[in-house]
């Protein structure tokens, strides 16, 4: 069919997920979103633009290399570093520091760079490709588990994003759409069909603060979730906590308002409690990570989260 070669772009499918949806899935990760989320677990989902990724472990040394990256760099935006032990003890490795001033994404250094230290986030496909890689999982697709497609933001990718869900529903598997929200009504109408659950995120309740905290305002978000409710979409809602940031009670019972006034739509409601874990992800793109003093909340805190949301009756639990 037509469909089938619609290009986007990803940088990432994960096998065997079993927090992206019920049961187990397997999720495609779109490059590119309107949101800045300063919690961003993911920071190589914001930028559609591929990205120069450095992992140092992956380094086996210049001196090995034969300076390889150092030579192809067009803008001497990689040096020699200090030389570091090697983890197994068989001497010192040299590895090297890139500029990020001077880097212009121009990827040269990836292409030569022979263990992959050196690579480029993302990478172009089409819906046939993605498909074929996604049918050979169906076997796990079990306790009502399927694909999951995730970003980024998929729906920034509609015709991709669109086309794929339409693909994987003729073959009948289970699709969860994992949405910031933010993108036309009309889009979101058009997918409807072909997506069984979205699964939707509620940052912050007040449009400023949601600006402040994602770069853009809540309205259209809000009146997309009314809409998809209102036009028979069921709803994962996820509700994102932050300490200091989004978890003063009157956001949460606002939240908890608005799902509530969302009616049968929402099928559950999770709480996402703040965690660190994408934080080493920024190093590897020379990124500044900015919330460094937040911690994690509390388990009381977000047991009492929980019980408040389940006083209003909905059908709630933790990330
Ligand atoms: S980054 Fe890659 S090419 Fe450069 S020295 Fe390390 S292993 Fe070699
Ligand atoms: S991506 Fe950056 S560091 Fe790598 S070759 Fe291009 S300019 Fe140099």
């Amino acid at each position: 069919m037509e469909y089938n070669n619609v290009a986007g772009r990803i940088y990432d499918i994960q096998g065997y997920a079993v927090h992206d949806g019920p049961g187990i899935r397997t999720t495609v990760f779109t490059k590119g979103c309107p949101l800045r989320c300063l919690w961003c677990h993911s920071p190589e989902s914001q930028r559609h633009e591929f990205e120069m990724g450095y992992l140092p472990v992956k380094c086996i040394g210049a001196d090995v290399c034969q300076n390889a990256c150092l030579d192809a760099c067009p803008e001497g935006a990689i040096s020699r570093d200090e030389a570091v032990e090697a983890l197994d003890g068989s001497g010192l490795i040299q590895k090297i520091k890139i500029d990020r001033s001077k880097c212009k994404n121009c990827l040269k250094c990836a292409g030569v760079c022979i263990t992959k230290a050196l690579y480029s986030s993302g990478w172009d496909t089409t819906v046939d490709q993605v498909f074929d890689r996604l049918i050979k999982d169906r076997g796990f697709f079990k306790n009502g588990g399927g694909v999951t497609i995730s970003g980024g933001e998929p729906m920034a990718q509609f015709e991709f994003t669109y086309n794929l869900a339409k693909r994987l529903k003729d073959s009948g598997i289970h699709i969860c759409l994992d949405t910031t929200g933010f993108a036309a009504a009309r889009l979101y109408e058009k997918i409807l069909p072909y997506i069984d659950l979205f699964l939707y995120d509620i940052k912050h309740m007040d449009t400023d603060m949601h600006r402040k905290l994602t770069g853009v305002g809540n309205e259209q978000i809000l009146q997309n979730a009314r809409f998809l409710a209102e036009q028979g979409g069921a709803l994962q809602i996820r509700v994102p906590v932050i300490p200091k940031l989004t978890d003063k009670q009157t956001n949460l019972r606002q939240t908890a308002e608005f799902c509530l006034s969302l009616g049968e739509a929402v099928k559950l409601v999770q709480l996402l409690p703040y965690h660190k874990t994408g934080r080493m992800k920024y190093d590897r793109l020379g990124w500044r990570y900015k919330l460094v003093n937040v911690e994690p909340p509390e388990d009381e805190f977000m047991d009492e989260a929980l019980e408040l949301f389940q006083g209003y009756g909905l059908n709630c639990q933790l990330h």
